[in-house]
Order: structure tokens, then C-alpha cells, then sequence
């Protein structure tokens, strides 16, 4: 009888033994996150993606990332697989944001929550929180930048400009476009600024899914169509993809050469290669969006669902996705340029300069 009694209190030891070390792990204990990303050609979404594994893994949970090359078929399949091997919860950053409404349902009906991760996830009430940057501010910050440079404010022009937007199937690019145009309309209004194609809209500059071919393809047809006699000072491009398509295709007709000098040349994302660029006198300026902060945010916030806690939030209003305004933690952008690249990315940890050699 005696070593029974011992059994059981060896059996109880080893209990509280095992349930103290599943607690030591954090509040994610073998809960598992689905992590769909939009694709792995652009750099950015890649850190995106390792820094949100990392962060999740460091908290105890399990992570299925998929990345889905910007097939919106294949981004939509990912997630239903997801939700059948029962994940707790997901993060999307979406390919299309218009596309998700039926698999978000599927969610809603598991009970698991989902974050939008930079994009708004549109048409669906089932989006629990966003987490992103404020990108209004991104397009403002380019605008300035274009503004600051050509000394539009003091009167300078007219300077020769063209126009690019982002997919149109993709919410931000709406808002880096309406940033953007809220420095530059009425220099273009004015004259200071002057679009030769005459292409204003969003619609008529847009680039879907963000392709840097599409948009040398469409560089090369303007520049050949209106800047045969005319020179161009100034393209604006929301993202750095797009921006070096557009610097091929500036470099193939001589500029960039002693005698031709690069016109200036916005982006986004402060991505390895256009950080070289702007380094070689390239690409001009870029936005740095810290996807090591952005990663934590979502982290957080998943963190905090899962344990029945409010997540953090600064911002109720901005984020209408048709069915309902989506709570969102909005991050800084920072503009970025030759003068403060290695304050912004070296010293801040974010690449190491033998990166940028
Ligand atoms: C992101 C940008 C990125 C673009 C292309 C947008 O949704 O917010 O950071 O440049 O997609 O990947």
C-alpha cells in the first residue's frame, strides 16, 4: 500500500512538473498561427514572414507559413487548408483584398480570429484587427520628398513628372495615391509640375500586383511616346519594385550617364537591392517601413486574442472595409534618402553595411 501511495505522489510531482514547463513556454502553448503571405518575390514580405515565425516560435506557438507567388487561387486554398488542420488563428497579408470574403467565412465558423498584416482584408466582418503602417503618411512622405527636393513650395518649375499607382486590387494603393496627390495636385494644378502623357488617374498609372515589369513596360512607352524632345525630372513610384522597372527602363534611353543625370525616383519598402540603387545614385528615396516592428504588432496582437486580452490599437476610424471599420495599430514610415540611410537601416539594426556592399 505504501508504494502506492509513493506512486501517486511521484505521478502528481511529474504532472505539475510538465504542466509548469508548458507554462514557462508563454500563453502559446502548441496553439498554432496560419501566416498566409502574398509572395516571396519582394524581399520585404520574406523578413516579414521570418520575423513573424521567430517571434511566434519565441512565444511557444506553432507556425504553418505559406507564401502564395501572387496566385490569389493558391493564397485562398493555403488558407482553407488552414483552417481544416484547425489553426487558432490567422495573419494574412492578402494578394487580392477582394477575394477572401468566402474563406473568411469558413474562419468565422471555426471561431478563429484573423489579422489583416499590412493590407486590408476588404467585404467581410470577420476581419478582427489590422495591423499595418499609416499609409497615407507613406504617399505623403513621397509627395514631401518630390515637394522638398524641386523647392516646389518656393516656386520652382515647371518640372516634367510621371505618375505611377499601385494594384488596384490591393487597398494601401489607394491610400499611398491619395498621400501622394495631397502634396502634388495643386503643384500639378499650377503648372509647376507637368504631366506630359497627361496620365493623372490612379487608374491610368496602377500596376497590378505591384509588377516591376508592367511598369517598365509602361515607362518605356512613355518615354517614347512624350520625351523624345522633352526631359523628365521626376517619377513618382510608390514601391521600390516598381521604381527600379522604371530605372531600367530610364538607364536604356541614356539616363544616368554623365551628361543625362537620373531623375528623381521615389519607392517603398527600403528593399536591399533599391538601397544600393539610392547608394549607386540611382534610385533617389525610399519609405522605410520597419517589418521587424510591424511583425511584433501582429504578434501582440494575436498574442492577446488568443488570452482573452484587448489588443493594442491607435486607430478606430480610418479603415472601412465595407462591412465594417477595422480596428487597426497604425506604425511610422520614414522617408529615406543618401543623407540618413545608414542612421535609418544601419544603425538600427535593420541590415549590416557588409549587406549594402
Ligand atoms: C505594401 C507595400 C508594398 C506593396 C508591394 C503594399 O501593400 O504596403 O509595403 O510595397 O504592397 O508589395
Amino acid at each position: 500500500k505504501f508504494s502506492w501511495i509513493v506512486s501517486i505522489i511521484i505521478l502528481a510531482i511529474v504532472i505539475v512538473g510538465c504542466s509548469d514547463d508548458a507554462s514557462s513556454e508563454g500563453g502559446g502553448d502548441s496553439e498554432t498561427v496560419g501566416i498566409a503571405m502574398p509572395t516571396q518575390s519582394s524581399e520585404r514580405w520574406v523578413l516579414d514572414g521570418e520575423n513573424m515565425e521567430s517571434e511566434f516560435e519565441e512565444l511557444g506557438y506553432e507556425v504553418d507559413l505559406q507564401y502564395a507567388e501572387d496566385v490569389v487561387e493558391n493564397q485562398v486554398s493555403q488558407i482553407e487548408n488552414m483552417i481544416t488542420r484547425g489553426v487558432d488563428a490567422l495573419v494574412i497579408a492578402s494578394i487580392d483584398g477582394e477575394a477572401l470574403t468566402e474563406v473568411l467565412e469558413q474562419a468565422e465558423n471555426q471561431e478563429i480570429p484573423v489579422i489583416a498584416y499590412d493590407r486590408l482584408i476588404m467585404n467581410s466582418d470577420h476581419v478582427s484587427y489590422y495591423a499595418t503602417f499609416d499609409n497615407f503618411k507613406v504617399g505623403e512622405l513621397q509627395g514631401q520628398y518630390i515637394e522638398e527636393e524641386l523647392e516646389l513650395a518656393d516656386g520652382e518649375g515647371p518640372f516634367n513628372i510621371e505618375l505611377f499607382a499601385g494594384s488596384p486590387d490591393d487597398n494601401n494603393a489607394y491610400f499611398y495615391w491619395d498621400g501622394a496627390m495631397s502634396v502634388l495636385q495643386s503643384y500639378i494644378d499650377e503648372g509647376q509640375l507637368v504631366v506630359q502623357s497627361d496620365q493623372t488617374d490612379f487608374e491610368q498609372g496602377a500596376t497590378l500586383r505591384w509588377d516591376g515589369a508592367e511598369a517598365q513596360e509602361r515607362m518605356d512607352n512613355l518615354l517614347s511616346a512624350h520625351y523624345s524632345s522633352e526631359e523628365i525630372d521626376v517619377v513618382y513610384s510608390p514601391f521600390d519594385g516598381i521604381s527600379r522597372g522604371v530605372i531600367s527602363s530610364l538607364k536604356a534611353v541614356g539616363y544616368g550617364s554623365d551628361s543625362n543625370s537620373m531623375p528623381i525616383v521615389t519607392g517603398q519598402d527600403a528593399e536591399l537591392s533599391s538601397i544600393k540603387s539610392i547608394i549607386a545614385g540611382e534610385q533617389t528615396q525610399t519609405i522605410f517601413k520597419d517589418t521587424r516592428k510591424l511583425a511584433e504588432s501582429a504578434v501582440d496582437m494575436t498574442d492577446s486574442i488568443l488570452n482573452d486580452e484587448e489588443p493594442e490599437v491607435n486607430d478606430t476610424e480610418t479603415y472601412e472595409n465595407g462591412e465594417k471599420v477595422v480596428p487597426s495599430n497604425l506604425l511610422e514610415p520614414i522617408s529615406v534618402d543618401i543623407d540618413n540611410y545608414e542612421e535609418e537601416l544601419i544603425d538600427s539594426g535593420y541590415y549590416t553595411e557588409d549587406q549594402l556592399q
